[in-house]
């Protein structure tokens, strides 16, 4: 039987058209396509400002930028996350201060982010806080908006999974200061790399637009269309190459007018999966901590109960991918990453959730190009791994 791999793209004849009308066009590089991308993407958060990047580690670059990290600043955010949430904050010269998971969500515990914020010595160093909605589940973010305002800190979210998460029946990045998002090849839309910063803040816009291209101070776009003095510009910053380019733009357009529907058929399976796979004591499901809020099911994260089984983690995957199954684990944490663990001297206790968390988690396939025959298939697999190897 086939290989049926951990993540797919859906890519429909109208993105090759587009992407085909965009080389046909002769305005390849950032133009009036990544312009409609970014109008789209803003009605459909609900942001005044959308401004399109090529990835959602440009995206987080350049929201910390704009708003005022600098080196020897703090911005707090989870070890339990992929090592670009944490690695802009080193851009800049920043120190990021972790704060340990949730055993249930993932995401930041803000009963230890609030201890953390009360204890820590230089708060005033602390800049931002930077959380992660883990696999498409909003944190906790009245908990988050509260110790912010307390604590002076700029609010940036890494929603890297949460095209259509909702919080408070509000879209992620509709409310917070910047808020990034990816279209990374596995991601719930894709422009096979891009990102996204939303905001409702002027200023930051105008630092973002300048900063993503250069520290130049009108966009490519402007310059080549405005009537007058089309060769003029101005440097007034040492800046970035970030652009999106309308090629990616292209197929980022379509991919947006799919994206409730592309929602409808994750969470489908995530239904399916949960009804099936609640019934193994040998595993837990997602847990959801509030179902009012729309979870957008970027990932579905099983934990093994290594207690009742004779196999580890490793050694589970290793049985799904011969049995043909693809699977990946979110997130290996940052602070057992040898340049965290070797520049900040953290022991793999010193976040004890993260690092128990990481021993039983693995992700499955979830994608809308799954078939029913594709989800029956998983489920069959891991029955009957749990079933070889239960204690
Ligand atoms: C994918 C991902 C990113 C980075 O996105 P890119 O578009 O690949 O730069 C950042 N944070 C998290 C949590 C991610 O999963």
């Amino acid at each position: 039987m086939d290989f049926l791999p951990f993540s797919l793209p859906t890519i429909d004849q109208e993105e090759i058209d587009e992407v085909v009308d965009t080389l046909k066009s002769n305005w390849i590089t950032t133009g009036p396509k990544s312009k409609k991308f970014e109008e789209d993407f803003s009605r459909v958060i609900g942001s005044k400002y959308a401004l399109s990047v090529n990835s959602c580690t440009a995206a987080l670059h350049l929201a910390l930028d704009a708003v005022g990290v600098k080196a020897g600043d703090k911005v707090i955010t989870t070890p339990f996350t992929f090592t670009a949430s944490a690695e802009v904050i080193r851009y800049l010269g920043a120190d990021p201060l972790f704060v340990d998971i949730e055993a249930d969500t993932f995401n930041i515990d803000t009963a230890k982010l609030k201890k953390t914020l009360e204890s820590y010595g230089d708060f005033h160093l602390i800049r931002a806080i930077l959380p992660v909605h883990f696999g498409g589940q909003a944190c906790d973010m009245d908990s988050i908006i509260e110790l912010a305002k307390k604590y002076n800190l700029k609010i940036i979210e890494d929603a890297a999974h949460t095209l259509p998460t909702t919080y408070n029946r509000k879209m992620i990045g509709s409310f917070s200061d910047i808020a990034c998002f990816s279209f990374y090849a596995t991601k719930t839309i894709t422009t096979g790399e891009g990102g996204m910063l939303v905001t409702n803040n002027e200023e930051y816009a105008s630092r973002i637009k300048t900063m993503r291209l250069h520290g130049i101070s009108r966009d490519v776009f402007n310059r080549y269309t405005s009537k007058e003095a089309d060769w003029y510009y101005e440097v007034v910053e040492p800046g970035f190459k970030y652009n999106m380019p309308d090629i990616a733009a292209a197929i980022g357009i379509h991919q947006l007018k799919k994206v409730y529907k592309f929602y409808e058929r994750r969470k489908e399976i995530a239904e399916i999966y949960n009804s099936e796979l609640s019934k193994i004591d040998e595993l837990e499901i997602p847990f959801v901590k509030n179902p009012d809020n729309l979870h957008s099911w970027h990932l579905y994260a099983v934990k093994l109960n290594l207690d009742k089984l004779t196999i580890d983690r490793n050694e589970f995957l290793k049985q799904m991918k011969e049995k043909g199954i693809g699977t990946s684990v979110h997130f290996i944490p940052l602070h057992i990453q040898p340049y965290y663990k070797n520049k900040y001297g953290f022991k793999a206790n010193d976040f004890p959730v993260s690092n128990s968390v990481f021993k039983q988690i693995f992700s499955m396939p979830i994608y809308p190009k799954m078939t029913k025959k594709d989800v029956d298939r998983v489920i069959d697999v891991v029955k009957n791994i749990v079933n070889q190897y239960k204690k």
